[in-house]
């Protein structure tokens, strides 16, 4: 139970799906306004439907972070709708696997667009909130989510691994420029969880691989991650929770 999401108002990206949809669905019903940002109109307007029938509060804008125009877009329809937030959760990402010698250009420009620099212009786009917000003395969060993939290294994931360590150290490092300001950056490194992502995996042998793992050991569900990111931002304003590895307990 986390009463102090009450009177937050956060922006959530890759809510369409996974873990960004589960901590959407968390966030506002501890009261939250949540704006819910991703690619596809249908998912967001149907967990905004569902949002709003539980009595919360959701805003659907659909936003592609790898369009400055679109973030840009996005920012305008959120203030217009709820004016200032105080909480991001910069969770969308792609993973797209393959052997690097494959040279997949458009996976790699597609990896570093969305995990990385699209987390940042989500960054750009909502920080002058977040420390407006703190200067204001309110409650302020940046949540990153990362992965555990920063860490633990796999064969064909190379790229991918470079974008979440690179999310990683952005978390840390942004915590030297916020962390005076009162804003806290967390980072959130999940492990195995069972959602789309490996859903958009073109090569087979890494399809069946991933598979294999689900098989092997009871993963994580997005509602683990959710329950992590709700706790990780309703601590008192003083206390940052600032990185937190969620494991499946069979994961090595
Ligand atoms: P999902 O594929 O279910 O969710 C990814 C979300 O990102 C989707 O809602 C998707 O929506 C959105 N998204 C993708 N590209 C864009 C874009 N260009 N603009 C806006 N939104 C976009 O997978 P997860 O829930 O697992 O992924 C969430 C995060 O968790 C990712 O950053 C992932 O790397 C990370 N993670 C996941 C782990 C796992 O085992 N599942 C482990 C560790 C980390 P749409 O397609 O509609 O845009």
């Amino acid at each position: 139970n986390y009463p102090a999401l009450a009177e937050r108002t956060a922006v959530v990206t890759g809510a369409a799906s996974g873990i960004g949809a589960a901590t959407a669905r968390l966030l506002a019903a501890h009261g939250a306004r949540v704006a819910l940002l991703a690619r596809r109109t249908d998912r967001l307007d149907g967990l905004a439907a569902e949002l709003a029938a539980a009595g919360g509060q959701a805003l659907a804008v659909t936003a592609d972070i790898t369009d400055p125009a679109s973030v840009d877009a996005a920012v305008k329809a959120v203030h217009e709708a709820y004016g200032q937030v105080d909480l991001v959760v910069n969770n969308a990402g792609v993973m797209l696997p393959n052997p690097l010698a494959d040279g997949r250009i458009d996976e790699w420009t597609r990896m570093i667009d969305t995990n990385l620099t699209g987390a940042l212009r989500v960054i750009r786009a909502f920080t002058p909130d977040l420390t407006a917000a703190a200067a204001d003395g309110r409650t302020a969060d940046l949540v990153n989510v990362s992965s555990i993939a920063s860490h633990v290294l796999f064969p064909d994931y190379a790229v991918y691994a470079a974008t979440k360590a690179a999310v990683t150290q952005l978390s840390a490092a942004l915590r030297t420029e916020l962390g005076p300001r009162d804003v806290r950056v967390s980072n959130i490194e999940p492990g195995l969880t069972d959602t789309e992502l490996g859903g958009h995996i073109d090569n087979p042998v890494l399809r069946e691989q991933l598979g294999g793992m689900f098989n092997a050991i009871p993963a994580l569900t997005s509602e683990d991650i959710a329950d992590v990111i709700s706790y990780t931002v309703s601590r008192p304003r003083h206390v940052n929770l600032r990185q937190s590895i969620i494991l499946p307990t069979r994961q090595a």
